[in-house]
C-alpha cells in the first residue's frame, strides 16, 4: 500500500529528530535561538521540526513534503495505513481530521 501523500499527517504532529539529524543543523528546529546544543533540546522537549503558526510542519508545501528525499527518520516510519500499533492514536487522530476538518486539540 501506498502512501497517498495527503499531507494530513504533516499537519497534525509536531516531529521529534534524532541526536544526528538534530546535529547536522539540516533542519528548521523549534526554539534554535534559545538552545545550545541536543541534549539541551531534548531534555526541554523542543528537538522539533519548526511548525508554521498553523501547527502543519514548516516543510509542508503546497500540501506535499519538500524534503521528502531528506526527511527526518520519523516520518519515514510513520504510515496511515500501518497496522502497528504504536500509530493506532496518531491514526485515530487523522481519521477524525479527515471527517471533521480540524485538529481535535483545537
Ligand atoms: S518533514 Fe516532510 S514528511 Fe515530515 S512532517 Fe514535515 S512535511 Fe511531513
Amino acid at each position: 500500500m501506498k502512501c497517498s501523500q495527503c499531507g494530513v499527517c504533516c499537519k497534525l504532529f509536531v516531529i521529534n529528530l534524532s541526536e544526528e539529524e538534530y546535529r547536522s543543523k539540516k533542519y528548521k528546529t523549534m526554539f534554535d535561538e534559545f538552545v545550545e546544543d541536543f541534549e539541551e533540546a531534548e531534555l526541554c522537549g523542543v528537538n522539533l521540526l519548526a511548525q508554521k503558526e498553523d501547527g502543519s510542519c514548516i516543510y509542508l508545501k503546497a500540501g506535499k513534503c519538500s524534503i521528502h528525499d531528506r526527511r527526518p527518520q520519523v516520518c519515514k516510519e510513520f504510515f496511515c495505513k500501518s497496522e502497528n500499533k504504536k500509530f493506532k492514536e496518531m491514526i485515530r487522530q487523522i481519521r477524525a481530521y479527515k471527517e471533521n476538518g480540524t485538529r481535535m486539540d483545537k
